[in-house]
């Protein structure tokens, strides 16, 4: 008899399993995939730290996640500056200095606020209502309609109008010539990939892999006094009150005999007409400089039961139907819900790690 029963060996399920077991408490920790590390598992190909299901760059405000997470991990200097194509047109993301000269010509920030705000008047907009609004009155109508519309559609498979307004507010907008992606503190990639540092987080812990837990749930759940169940919410009730949307991701990764493919980690395809979202050259994250590169172009998806989910779609028809399951969550005393899926929250890997930890203290 196990303390506690972790399903899912992602980022949720290791600092739980981790902090359980600092407590004393035995633990087992169990998931369907073949490997550990969740979404954040890399797969090491030629050298190459490879991002099997997405990049993941590890940022933060928060300082006791950071410490936290160098215990398992030294983290390198990566800083993340994608640069969007747009039909070959290159700019400097985030929205910033650089990208506004390369828009205009402006050369000052009080030029580049003045286009900006010309252009929101010119399209009438005072209250924004959805992400197009949202959008142009952030960035203008020129950036919004090479660096936004045909990203976000293709990300999302909705109208930019049908969107709520927050998803485009997890960019920044910048008057400085500064290409980092993030505001955050603290930012870097675990050196020798995520895998190693969630090894680290599950060291002593006894994991079972190629394990499906909903398959035998009674068999699993007579194993521990109680289960930490971090997959989808759903899913764990065999989607009796209908399932929850996702966005799905397809990956096409493919090893290329040259050693620089594109120059940076990210480049993202803005336009509409490219099938992708977005190029990935894993050896970037770690400045590397093995003879071969891997690529992976990201193609958005639908997603499908059967396919994997990735980005929780929080509109409120989901946001119903996922209060609706966590009420039935509630009434399941032995179990704890948690993580992106178990809580269907569009969550970056700082807030998984803080809400475990929180919880962990709760419990
Ligand atoms: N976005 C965009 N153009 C870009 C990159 C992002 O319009 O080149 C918008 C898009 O709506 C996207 C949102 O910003 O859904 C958030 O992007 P982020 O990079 O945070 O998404 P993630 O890395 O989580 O996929």
């Amino acid at each position: 008899m196990y303390d506690y029963l972790i399903v899912g060996a992602g980022l949720y399920g290791a600092v739980m399993a981790h902090e359980m077991k600092k407590r004393g408490q035995s633990v087992l920790v169990i998931d369907k995939r073949p490997q550990i590390a969740g979404n954040v598992y890399t797969k090491e190909v030629e050298g190459i730290h490879v991002h099997q299901y997405g990049a993941h760059i590890f940022h933060t405000n928060n300082k006791e996640v950071w410490d936290y997470v160098n215990q398992f991990a030294t983290f390198n200097r990566f800083t993340n500056s994608p640069v969007a194509n747009y039909h070959g047109e290159l700019y400097s993301l985030p929205f910033n200095m650089y990208t506004f000269n390369k828009m205009w010509g402006v050369v000052t920030p009080k030029e580049a606020k003045e286009k900006i705000e010309a252009q929101r008047k010119e399209a009438g907009i005072t209250e924004p209502k959805n992400l197009e609004e949202q959008a142009i009155s952030l960035v203008g109508t020129d950036i919004y309609e090479k660096l936004i519309k045909g990203y976000t559609e293709k990300q999302w498979g909705r109208k930019c109008t049908e969107l709520p307004s927050f998803i485009i507010k997890r960019l920044p907008v910048r008057f400085t010539f500064d290409n980092n992606y993030f505001n955050a503190l603290y930012q870097g990639i675990p050196i020798g990939g995520y895998t190693k540092m969630v090894a680290n987080m599950l060291e002593g812990i006894e994991v079972r892999l190629n394990v499906d837990y909903l398959e035998n749930k009674d068999e699993y759940d007579s194993l521990a006094k109680k289960v930490i169940y971090t997959g989808p919410i759903d899913a764990y009730f065999n989607y009796k009150l209908g399932n929850l949307e996702y966005r799905s991701v397809r990956f096409e990764t493919e090893l290329l005999d040259e050693p620089n493919f594109q120059g940076n980690a990210a480049v993202n395809y803005t336009d509409s007409e490219t099938p992708w979202t977005r190029i990935i050259e894993h050896k970037w994250f770690e400045f590397n400089d093995q003879p071969k590169t891997v690529i992976s172009r990201e193609y958005s998806s639908e997603w499908k039961l059967g396919d994997e989910p990735y980005y929780p779609v929080n509109d409120e028809k989901n946001g119903n139907l996922y209060k609706a399951y966590k009420e039935l969550g509630e009434k399941e005393e032995k179990v704890i819900f948690g993580g992106r899926l178990g809580e269907y929250k569009y969550y970056d890997m700082d807030a998984v790690i803080a809400a475990a930890l929180e919880k962990s203290r709760n419990v």
